[in-house]
């Protein structure tokens, strides 16, 4: 029936563990790829504004927040 089981550890490293998660396939010549399907941001699931970083999508407004928080560790960091 052309059915694949994915490891679990494979399921784990790709936080393919609940029923909401997706994967996708694509060929390339003759190897077939298997991806995890992820139309939006990881964080807060908006569609809106994407950039995509080592695999993972990430939206203008999370993006930002992380750059808010960074800046505040990279404060506390210079007080020390
Ligand atoms: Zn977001």
């Amino acid at each position: 029936m052309g059915r694949i089981v994915l490891p679990m550890e494979i399921r784990r490293l790709l936080h393919l563990v609940d029923d909401k998660s997706f994967v996708e396939f694509y060929t390339e010549a003759d190897t077939v790829i298997l991806k995890k399907y992820a139309p939006a941001c990881i964080f807060c699931d908006s569609a809106d504004n994407m950039i995509e970083y080592s695999g993972m999508k990430i939206c203008k407004r999370c993006l930002e927040k992380m750059n808010g928080i960074a800046a505040e560790m990279k404060e506390q960091f210079e007080e020390q």
